[in-house]
């Protein structure tokens, strides 16, 4: 059964009754060769677990099933349910979970998987919730060897983006910490049904084993890189002041200084070892409060 193509796909919602649920981002893809370069690329040996979010009709966990040791797949709409029982029936390495990833306990569902050995990460994510799913798979702690995404082209951008780019952001300092991000290949909105507005890009990351970065205090880690970009057009120092209510803007100044930046520097020319020495920096003007 091939589950790219556009007829067997309606003739699947058909006999099952389904129609494409916007709300929950389903845009199916309908191009075989785009799910096996997807699944192809989406771990480096086959003897690992993956986990797929959101299998659709199960067009990419068949290509997966094919090719790697197990697949557990979280998804929420109960309607197709049903339909992955029926296109996936002949898989004896796929467990299907009707579950909202954001609400899963991945901890207590991926332990099995965890014990066998290498789990990564594989999905064509739904647009809506890109962000918070993959903040999710990060600040899991879960040790994923790769999470490989299909997510629209503009959001890869900002993942990829190098310091001091207009596409540098939050999201791209935290991900630095946790791993490293390459764009694998762009799809064009006609690859999928319905066609979505924008083309998308499969983006794979490869999270750190030994994360190169230690701040003192993760929170306070974040919390400087959150202030950096909520008021983006803003110097640093200002920027700054407004996230550390503590902190007099003078003393965030010297600390963005002593850490040899310039005082009018912006946060967007920080890379993640510089986010990290100057949390460490601001760190310490906090305990000594
Ligand atoms: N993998 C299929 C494909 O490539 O054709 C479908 C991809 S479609 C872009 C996104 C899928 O994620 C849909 O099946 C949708 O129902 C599911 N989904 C949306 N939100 C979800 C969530 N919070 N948890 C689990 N699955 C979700």
């Amino acid at each position: 059964m091939n589950l790219c193509d556009v007829k067997t796909i309606k003739h699947i919602m058909n006999v099952f009754e389904i129609k494409f649920r916007k709300e929950f981002g389903q845009n199916f893809l309908i191009n075989r060769t785009v799910v096996e370069d997807i699944a192809d690329n989406c771990a480096d040996s086959t003897d690992t677990s993956i986990l797929e979010i959101g299998p659709g009709i199960g067009p990419l966990t068949t290509e997966l099933a094919l090719r790697y040791r197990d697949v557990v797949a979280l998804e929420i709409d109960h309607g197709l349910i049903p339909v992955l029982k029926y296109t996936l029936g002949e898989f004896a390495n796929v467990t299907v979970y009707n579950e909202d990833v954001m609400k899963a306990d991945l901890d207590a569902l991926l332990k099995p998987y965890f014990d066998k050995g290498r789990v990564s990460v594989c999905a064509n994510l739904p647009y809506y919730i890109t962000t918070p799913i993959l903040m999710k798979l990060l600040e899991c702690g879960l040790p994923f060897d790769y999470i490989t995404i299909m997510i629209q082209s503009e959001v890869a951008d900002r993942l990829c983006a190098k310091a001091g780019s207009s596409n540098y952001g939050a999201i791209t300092a935290v991900l630095a910490y946790y791993g490293v991000a390459e764009k694998l290949f762009t799809v064009s909105a006609g690859n999928f049904m319905p066609a979505p507005k924008v083309n998308s890009t499969v983006v794979r990351i490869k999270l750190h084993k030994n994360k190169p970065y230690a701040p003192e205090d993760e929170k306070v880690f974040f919390r400087t890189i959150k202030g950096a970009f909520e008021q983006r057009r803003k110097t640093l120092p200002n920027a700054l002041a407004a996230a550390f209510g503590e902190l007099s803007k003078d003393e965030i100044t010297a600390a963005i200084v002593s850490c040899g930046h310039s005082a009018d520097i912006r946060g967007e020319r920080l890379g993640v070892a510089e986010f990290v020495a100057l949390s460490d920096e601001l760190n310490r003007l906090i305990k000594a409060k």
